[in-house]
């Protein structure tokens, strides 16, 4: 799989799973848990999570599914904002490595802003990087200004990665941060890259997109993840429990849009031409 390098040299898979919505309800736990395998077996070798995901629930239900594999896995966790201080960053990346049942976190985020001072949080975040705790630390949700920011604490030039909602249905990130990120060669991670709330209307259901797919054979959602894929520096970690659709989103890896394909879907959805707010789920 093509892959993104990191400052510190470590080496991103482009395509990964994500899990919010996962380990909330029992009954759904053996279907998460084999969608999970299912990737990996398929050759996903990068998760996202996050402490917040079923309040622990998605963490405990990676343990599972992980179990065996730790170690092939590019493992992405988040911290909330609220535990993001000095002390709290660090008990509530201990409390995700024991849901998680491994020692390491390879990528660890503050899932967004709040009223912690950054410079507190990647303290924090220098800490427990220091003690073998994780490997690198990130940040999610942070706008151009926010990043101009973080590079300006002590460490905060540290920071490997951005995860932002980046989709057809929402392009504002084209507008200035994709490429500010790429400058200081922070990894732009695309959540929610097929379903939005924010997004008007499903793009997944966009005539446009579901021509495409069906002149590459594939579904409309290997195209969506293919267009956010062409972006240099940018992987996507879409997720998915049912198993047509994990292995629906593995062909976005030998899909090539063409300049054709890449025009349609410009005039279908059209690139920012103003700075907007970052959207947030
Ligand atoms: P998403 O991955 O864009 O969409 C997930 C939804 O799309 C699920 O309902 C899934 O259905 C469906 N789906 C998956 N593959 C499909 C396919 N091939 N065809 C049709 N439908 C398909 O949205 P997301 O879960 O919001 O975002 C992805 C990940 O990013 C999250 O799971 C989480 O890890 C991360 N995230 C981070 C933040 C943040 O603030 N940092 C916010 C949101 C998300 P099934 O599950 O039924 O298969």
């Amino acid at each position: 799989m093509r892959t993104v390098t990191l400052k510190s040299g470590d080496k991103v898979p482009v395509l990964g799973l994500g899990t919010w919505r996962m380990g909330e309800r029992k009954a759904e736990r053996a279907a998460e848990v084999a969608a999970i395998k299912l990737g990996l077996d398929l050759g996903i070798r990068l998760v996202d999570t996050a402490e917040m995901y079923g309040d622990g629930g998605a963490e405990e239900m990676l343990a599972e599914a992980l179990a065996g594999r730790r170690d092939e896995i590019f493992l992405v966790s988040k911290v909330l904002p609220n535990n993001a201080s000095r002390k709290g960053a660090i008990a509530a990346c201990d409390r995700s490595l024991k849901r998680l049942k491994t020692d390491r976190l390879d990528l660890y985020l503050l899932h967004w802003r709040g009223a912690v001072p950054l410079a507190e949080t990647v303290e924090a975040f220098e800490t427990l990087r220091k003690d073998g705790k994780i490997r690198q630390w990130g940040v999610s949700n942070l706008d151009a200004g926010d990043m101009e920011e973080l590079v300006e604490v002590p460490g905060g030039r540290n920071c490997a990665s951005n995860q932002v909602l980046y989709q057809l249905g929402s392009r504002g990130v084209e507008w200035l941060l994709l490429e500010r990120c790429r400058r200081d060669k922070i990894m732009v991670m695309a959540y929610s890259p097929l379903n939005s709330p924010l997004a008007q209307a499903p793009i997944l259901r966009n005539p446009v997109l579901g021509k495409i797919a069906k002149k590459h054979g594939v579904d409309p959602a290997a195209v969506a993840l293919a267009w956010v894929l062409r972006q240099p520096g940018v992987i996507a970690i879409p997720k998915a429990v049912r198993p047509e659709h994990v292995r629906a989103n593995m062909k976005a890896l030998d899909v090539k849009l063409d300049a054709e394909d890449l025009a349609a879907l410009d005039a279908a959805f059209p690139p920012p031409k103003r700075a907007t707010p970052l959207d947030m789920t």
